[in-house]
């Protein structure tokens, strides 16, 4: 039997299946009358997660990397908010219930609240507050450990869902793959299983349902599938398949210190697009040239305020001290869309996509935007910091967010901060406007970035989120090609570089194309840097 689902990390495993059964917590509401012992079990609940947490965070920094063990650390915070625990012994005071049933209807207010978010990055938080719950109901009824102990070599792990921290407590010399019936490629077990470089499937609905303990399983990240009880012949291909895929692996680490050359001898860089300051450190180790895109909106999210000028001026000063002297492209706040900030309300609107959001919003909201270019600007002094302003569609638009970068320079300089007066600004290219006029932007632009995520959307009418149309979503459409061309033409001829940080520059079978209409810089996940390294130096 052979089902499909989303490919969430590549490579290939043979094995034998292992069911992660999710225990299943009962909670039985009691009333109770000793309110100060009951307060103390909750305590004491939470004194033995926070002992657990500390400890799979340790294990994960050494295993995942800080960026990823980050996750904890935000687990741990949820343990430590009074907000949370005050809310959990409010409950039990004021209805004289007991721990678990105050807890759970906490938990349920507060993944209700991320549930209900239509970023799906949002969304997907409300498992980790799950996550935490259910370690602290476990706590609350005595019950340790998550049954990954004894477990054989060559276990693909089968199971409706996996939280992060079972993700990180997965042992990778018995664990070779896992696959979840639920979760997308931006759930945190994708995320993970892309980190520790094992191979999932996850999205595959009812895998729980049609394997059993014990079945023989071959897990396909390249293709998003699961193959129940193979046949000889398909277990000898897939091991050749493996093969080939480890070896290239092996070969492709080579090129991590190697600069990127085209066949016609130019020189061109292989950049990340991060989220987090911290993710820095993932692109560097996959021999990136540094970050093409810096998403700050991640800066504004999961928080209940809007970050200070300080705390930008940390995150951004951070990378550019990490980054070795490479360049770093910072995008200024592209929120609205699919984007929202719980502290900022922005009304309905009936096309969000064609709204109130990124530039036009930031233009609107000078108030917001000047302490985040005031934050970057600081941070200039402290790494090859450049500025990227999203979704501008007009040269008025460039010129107006220009002016008020000159503006917190004038400020900065009133006020004896230093800043890199000479940074290069430029902008995103992602509206089809854009790159239609892009011969008169280029010349007051340092740099373009095509957003091709958007670009395609934007060009083709097709909404980038909704799986019915995706069959018209096409990168190769001769209407996106010709926009995308226009724009590194555009660039050349004032004598700019143009680079891209849409999905499509990590895209192998574009890179050629891409390559032949010399595009000077490509940005992806960390992940693709080596592929696309070798990718370009073919072409
Ligand atoms: C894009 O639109 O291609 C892009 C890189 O931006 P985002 O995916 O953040 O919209
Ligand atoms: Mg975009």
């Amino acid at each position: 039997m052979k089902k499909r689902g989303i490919a969430a990390s590549k490579g290939y495993a043979i094995g034998r299946v292992v069911i992660k059964e999710d225990a299943e917590i009962i909670i039985v509401e009691t009333k109770i009358t000793d309110l100060e012992s009951e307060k103390a079990r909750l305590k004491k609940a939470l004194e033995i997660s926070r002992e657990q947490l500390t400890k799979i965070k340790e294990k994960a920094e050494v295993e995942l990397g800080a960026a990823k063990a980050a996750v904890f650390e935000s687990h741990m915070m949820l343990l430590d908010d009074p907000e949370f625990t005050g809310a959990v012994e409010m409950n039990i005071e004021s209805n004289m219930v007991n721990a678990e049933k105050a807890l759970s209807d906490i938990i349920d207010m507060y993944m209700g609240i991320f549930a209900a978010m239509e970023d799906e990055y949002m969304k997907e938080r409300a498992a980790d507050v799950k996550d935490v719950g259910n370690r602290i109901l476990a706590n609350l009824a005595g019950k340790a450990g998550l049954g990954f102990e004894d477990l054989d070599k060559n276990t693909i792990v089968v199971a409706h869902d996996l939280t992060p921290s079972d993700t990180a407590q997965l042992d990778k010399s018995k664990v070779i793959g896992f696959l979840t019936n639920i979760g997308g490629r931006t759930s945190h077990s994708a995320i993970m299983a892309r980190t520790l470089e094992i191979p999932a499937v996850v999205g595959l609905n009812d895998i729980t349902k049609c394997v059993k303990d014990g079945d023989n399983i071959v897990l396909d990240g390249e293709e998003g599938l699961a193959i129940v009880n193979p046949d000889e012949a398909t277990i000898a291909q897939y091991e050749e398949k493996k093969v080939a895929y480890e070896k290239e692996k092996e070969e492709l680490k080579k090129l991590i210190n190697v600069k990127t050359v085209t066949k016609a001898g130019k020189r061109v860089e292989v950049a990340g697009n991060i989220g987090k300051a911290k993710d820095i450190h993932q692109v560097l180790e996959n021999g990136g040239d540094g970050v093409g895109l810096f998403r700050t909106e991640f800066l504004y999210m999961d928080r209940d305020d809007m970050p200070t000028e300080e705390e930008q001026f940390e995150a951004y000063k951070y990378v550019g001290e990490k980054s070795e002297g490479k360049p770093i492209v910072i995008r200024t706040l592209d929120i609205g869309g699919d984007k929202k900030l719980p502290y900022l309300p922005l009304p309905e609107e009936m096309n969000p996509f064609l709204g109130y959001r990124a530039i036009r919003l930031c233009l609107d909201r000078k108030d917001i935007f000047k302490i985040q270019l005031r934050a970057l600007l600081r941070a200039s002094a402290y790494g090859n910091i450049k500025i990227m302003f999203p979704m501008i569609s007009s040269l008025e638009e460039f010129l107006a967010s220009k002016e008020i970068l000159n503006e917190c320079m004038d400020e900065l300089r009133g006020e004896g901060k230093a800043f890199n007066a000479d940074l290069e600004v430029g902008m995103m290219v992602e509206i089809p406007a854009a790159a239609i006029c892009a011969d008169e932007l280029a010349k007051y632009v340092d740099f373009f970035s095509i957003g091709t995520n958007d670009l395609i959307q934007y060009t083709l009418a097709a909404d980038r989120m909704n799986e019915k149309i995706s069959y018209l979503y096409k990168p190769n459409h001769p209407a996106v090609l010709r926009l995308i061309k226009m724009t590194i033409d555009a660039a050349h001829k004032e004598g700019k570089w143009c680079g891209m940080c849409g999905e499509v520059a990590g895209d192998e079978s574009m890179i050629p194309t891409l390559v032949e209409y010399g595009l000077d810089e490509f940005s992806m996940s960390a992940t693709s840097i080596l592929k696309a390294k070798q990718v370009i130096m073919n072409n």
